[in-house]
């Protein structure tokens, strides 16, 4: 019977003859320098929560994990396997790509590849950075596709192990026949996210230019995909690595004032807390990035609403460009919701046209107007249209009277009464072409009870185009995005280390409170190594197994 790595361990007295296969057991030591041994009772990516490994990259060199599992089958995640996945998306393009990246990622490309036009001969023996022409073929020999294969022996490759990239034809098949050839050889299927995981892990990339990657695969705008690649030049996390060394060494400082009291002056308290008050300032305005970030990656949905007729479908078609609503002048054409995307000053933005938001005895509309209420009530913000040559009418305060209350039974509740519970709102006055009327004349028909709803009125014209600009403007105000001009988009913290952040500041804030009050130096070191731990999340300097899993679960395979 083969030995299991338990056994391997086991002999050579790694590991203690006593454990079991299931057992719950942790250890950590390191076999000739280089090699962590890991055992827990569920599998590595499940480990027991009383395990909290903590890794640190770019000093594990090529680790070798070894799990036992909990039913007595041994499962090796071994991060010197050599890993293969197709990793151009989708099948139409004119080429695809297989991309292998480990220690035998040569040796498994030299099983399946013959150069040249000639038969295989001897061992294969590229230079790195060099493409060689050539064919697959599979262990019978068969032809599988003629290609071209680039070659990246680590450091000098996206992993910093070796890479060699197959260029197929496109199509699907010929990719997929050569991914197959390349797992007979000995390379394994690639997890997703792995190969940036092994770039992290092998010191490449920090953690947030790990994250930057997967921003700039799903960005949806140019701005989106600027400021992800400001992320992946690494902006995020030197600034990051600054404020934490900055921590780091006041810790020291505290800490040598806690050793050695008797031979330092006495801490001066205003120096320390000055300090802690810079580290705050540079930590509250790397958060504020975090509002970008979310506009970026996010973006908004902005709902069209009005009366049948007053141009919401035409606006719609205005500002997306291109036709996408039916637009007729039968009024209820538009039975249901229309969505366009579109960029407003970088930021991808959902418009949605909803059905005339009216009283209808059409059962088809009626499931039109029902899923409107619906779409305005989840929007971020929405816009308002009315009809410049008619004003302000009795049928747009019902209209606004269903948005504000949002409980249906309370149909007849006074607009002066209602609770402002809406998403922020514009009012649109469309159609200004067909009247010689000044915008002034048309808003003094919009009664006080409704005007507060609305955070400002901007005239337009979906016909001639008037007013676009300033909607779009009006549009960035409100929702509060910061002017991002051309070129000048910068990195943003997301979600995950915008929440490691603010824990780092309320930490710091502690810290200050301790120094204001006089406490003890012990409670200013708790808290300053607290927002150090935190700090170290957000650039990978410090953090947990299951974090990193979290992160690279959400990548796709191939990257
Ligand atoms: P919706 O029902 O609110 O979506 O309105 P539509 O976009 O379908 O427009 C109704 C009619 O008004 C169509 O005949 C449009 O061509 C016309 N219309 C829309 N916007 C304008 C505008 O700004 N000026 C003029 N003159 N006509 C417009």
């Amino acid at each position: 019977m083969a030995s299991t790595p338990l056994r391997a361990c086991q002999k050579a007295g790694i590991l203690p003859q006593s454990l079991k296969p299931g057992q719950i057991f942790q250890q950590y030591r390191y076999i000739n320098d280089y090699r962590d041994i890991f055992c827990a009772s569920g599998r590595l990516y499940e480990a027991e929560s009383a395990y909290h490994h903590r890794v640190q990259p770019g000093k594990r060199g090529r680790n070798l994990w070894r799990c036992f599992s909990v039913d007595n089958t041994t499962e090796e995640v071994d991060d010197a396997d050599t890993i293969v996945s197709i990793v151009t998306g989708g099948q139409q393009g004119a080429v695809s790509i297989v991309r292998l990246s480990g220690p035998e990622a040569v040796d498994i490309v030299g099983e399946v590849f013959v150069p040249g036009r000639g038969s295989k001969s001897g061992a294969w023996d590229p230079e790195s950075h060099r493409i060689y022409y050539g064919n697959v073929i599979d262990q019978s020999g068969t032809l599988i596709d003629e290609v071209l294969v680039l070659v990246m022996l680590g450091p000098r490759s996206y992993t910093a192990e070796n890479v060699v990239e197959i260029h197929t034809h496109g199509g699907g098949i010929c990719a997929s026949r050569v991914l197959q050839c390349c797992l007979q050889a000995g390379s394994r299927l690639a997890q997703p996210g792995e190969y940036t995981l092994r770039a992290f892990l092998n010191g490449r990339l920090d953690l947030s230019q790990a994250e930057s990657v997967s921003s700039l695969v799903s960005a949806r705008t140019v701005a989106a995909a600027d400021s992800a690649l400001a992320g992946l030049s690494g902006g995020l996390g030197e600034e990051i690595t600054e404020i934490r060394n900055a921590c780091l060494s006041l810790v020291s400082e505290i800490d040598a004032h806690i050793d050695f009291d008797d031979d330092l002056p006495p801490i001066d308290d205003v120096a320390v807390s000055e300090k802690i008050g810079n580290v705050l300032d540079r930590v509250e305005r790397t958060l504020a990035t975090a509002k970008q970030g979310r506009l970026l990656r996010v973006g908004i949905q902005v709902a069209l609403v009005g009366k049948p007729n007053v141009g919401k479908s035409s606006l719609l078609n205005a500002l997306s460009g291109y036709e996408k609503a039916i637009v007729t002048d039968v009024a209820g054409t538009t039975r249901d919701i229309v969505e366009a995307d579109i960029v407003v000053g970088g930021i991808p933005v959902t418009l949605l046209d909803t059905a005339g938001l009216r009283d209808t005895n059409d059962a088809v509309e009626m499931i039109g107007v029902e899923r409107s209420r619906a779409a305005t009530k989840s929007s971020d913000v929405l816009l308002h249209v009315i009809d410049a040559s008619l004003g302000w009418t009795e049928e747009d305060s019902a209209i606004l009277q269903g948005i504000v209350t949002t409980d249906s039974s309370s149909d007849d509740s006074d607009l002066d009464e209602s609770p402002f519970q809406t998403p922020p709102m514009m009012l649109l006055i469309n159609k200004t072409d067909l009247t010689s009327d000044d915008e002034s004349k048309i808003v003094r028909t919009i009664p006080k009870s409704v005007s507060k709803f609305f955070s400002s009125v901007i005239p337009t014209s979906a016909s001639t185009g008037t007013g676009m600009e300033a909607l779009h403007n009006g549009l960035l105000e409100l929702i509060g995005a910061p002017t991002m001009a051309p070129g000048g988009v910068s990195w943003a913290v997301n979600d995950r280390q915008s929440e490691a952040l603010t824990r780092a500041y309320e930490s710091l804030v502690q810290v200050q409170e301790s120094i204001d009050s006089q406490l003890p130096l012990d409670f200013w070191t708790i808290d300053l190594r607290s927002a150090t731990l935190a700090l170290g999340e957000v650039c990978g300097a410090d953090v947990a197994e299951e974090v990193l899993d979290d992160i690279f679960s959400r990548f796709c395979i191939g990257k």
